[in-house]
């Protein structure tokens, strides 16, 4: 019989999530199928009661679940605990537990780069993958800025996340961006801002004078591939890391959590590319 995923949210059409994961089912050889499912959260506890009866082997979720998922859930994995968010759900016996696998994408990636505990980083957003991201860098021993445009919401995030003693707070108003970012020796883009479909496309968080050879710049945004900020970092002389890399590490935390097996990283990557449009 045909094991079934879904990742679960709203809206949910425009998820890349379906093609990196049945890429990676088919890849493998397994009988299963991966779909997106829109999913209110009024129908999220008849879709968990659905897991539990054996209709559904695990799901990914999404945007506005993340959270609201955690009280329906019997156990919480470390990185979902210290995020306050799931976006993974498999099973352990009947048991049904929520991971965080942003945050494990996240640890993988910064665990690859030349960074000292001691050095500053510069995280821009207070959404759920700044979260994420905040969880990470405090956990590693960095002290953090947070630039964000609504200053309740970065505040919010640090006190709920217990990072009072390793977070400041400023907005987009403060007067010497380019300062903070001299002082950081990573630079994290966590917002929407030179998203491809978002509210400012075109444009970087952070001026291009913020940027220098020192700064390792690492934007979350994944279409597109080069992002505004990212042609400021290189053109800079910055190393940079893009958010496919992120997006594929997530996805492949969540296949090992439901098969037990390594994904075919390439196979995820190269489908996340052909549904995007950049090859
Ligand atoms: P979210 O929870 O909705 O947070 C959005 C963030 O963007 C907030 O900090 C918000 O600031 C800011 N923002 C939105 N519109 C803005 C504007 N016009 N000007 C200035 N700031 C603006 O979203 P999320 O889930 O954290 O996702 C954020 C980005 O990360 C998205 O581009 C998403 O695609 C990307 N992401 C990538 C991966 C990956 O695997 N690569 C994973 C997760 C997310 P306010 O607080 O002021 O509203």
């Amino acid at each position: 019989m045909t094991e079934k995923y879904a990742i679960l949210g709203h809206p949910i059409s425009h998820s890349l999530s379906p093609y990196l994961q049945q890429a990676a089912f088919d890849e493998m050889k397994l009988n299963c199928s991966y779909q997106a499912v829109d999913t209110s959260p009024q129908l999220l506890p008849e879709l968990l009661t659905q897991m539990r009866q054996g209709q559904w082997s695990g799901f990914n979720v999404t945007l506005p679940l993340k959270r609201q998922v955690l009280p329906l859930l019997d156990e919480l994995t470390l990185s979902a605990q210290n995020a306050g968010a799931v976006n993974t759900i498999y099973k352990k016996q009947n048991r049904l537990v929520g991971a965080n696998t942003d945050i494990l994408a996240i640890e993988d990636i910064l665990n690859n780069q030349r960074l000292d505990p001691s050095n500053r980083c510069l995280l821009i957003g207070a959404g759920g993958a700044a979260r994420a991201a905040l969880v990470v860098l405090v956990n590693r021993g960095h002290q953090v800025t947070i630039l964000n445009r609504t200053a309740s919401n970065a505040l919010f995030m640090v006190s709920e996340t217990n990072s009072e003693d390793r977070a400041d707070v400023a907005t987009f108003a403060h007067p010497n961006i380019p300062a903070l970012a001299k002082a950081s020796r990573l630079i994290v883009n966590a917002t929407t801002i030179g998203m491809h479909g978002g509210p400012e496309p075109n444009r970087s968080p952070i001026s291009q004078e913020a940027f220098n050879s020192e700064h390792l710049v690492f934007d979350m945004v994944y279409s597109p591939e080069v992002t505004p900020m990212l042609h400021h970092a290189l053109k800079a002389g910055s190393d940079t890391i893009g958010g496919l890399e992120m997006l594929v590490g997530q996805g492949a935390y969540s296949f090992k959590l439901w098969t037990g097996l390594e994904a075919p990283k390439v196979t995820m990557e190269r489908a996340v590319r052909e549904a995007i449009g950049i090859g």
